[in-house]
């Protein structure tokens, strides 16, 4: 795809997410959640899972702050919804190397769906904190998760 066409696709790709974003809202029986600021640009975003043994059963966010810290936030739910701690670890690692644009294999982009391409904000690094805001705190919660379950 040329640079031009991806570039139109991701603006009215995020600017979707952003106005009318997925999984926005508060579970009412979470079994945990977190809160992230990205002082830079004043985003905060609110991430709650619900886990059933090992699987991400539902997951809402709330928050407010920029465009691309919202589709983000919106985009990481799609993905994660009813996948396993361990299978979330992976693809929040394929997450954070395409920002870093580290090339992804075919497989790869499609498993993290439209949140490929979020990669074009390596273009611009202040905006990398707001692209995976949300994805910290996704992260932070599992990491807490795998520690609970092995007690
Ligand atoms: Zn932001």
């Amino acid at each position: 795809m040329g640079l031009m066409k991806l570039d139109q696709l991701y603006r009215s790709v995020v600017l979707e997410h952003a106005s009318y974003p997925k999984n926005y809202g508060t579970l009412s029986t979470p079994s945990d959640s977190l809160v992230l600021r990205n002082p830079s640009c004043g985003d905060i975003i609110n991430v709650q899972i619900k886990m059933d043994n090992n699987v991400i059963k539902d997951i809402k966010f709330k928050g407010t702050g920029c465009t691309i810290s919202k589709a983000s936030a919106s985009m990481m739910t799609m993905v994660i919804k009813g996948h396993t701690i361990q299978e979330s670890h992976r693809i929040i690692k394929m997450f954070f190397d395409n920002i870093v644009n580290k090339d992804l294999s075919k497989d790869e982009q499609a498993q993290i769906g439209d949140a490929f391409l979020l990669s074009t904000v390596a273009k611009f690094p202040t905006r990398i904190r707001c692209a995976t805001l949300s994805w910290h705190a996704l992260s932070e919660l599992i990491n807490n998760k795998e520690v609970k379950v092995n007690d």
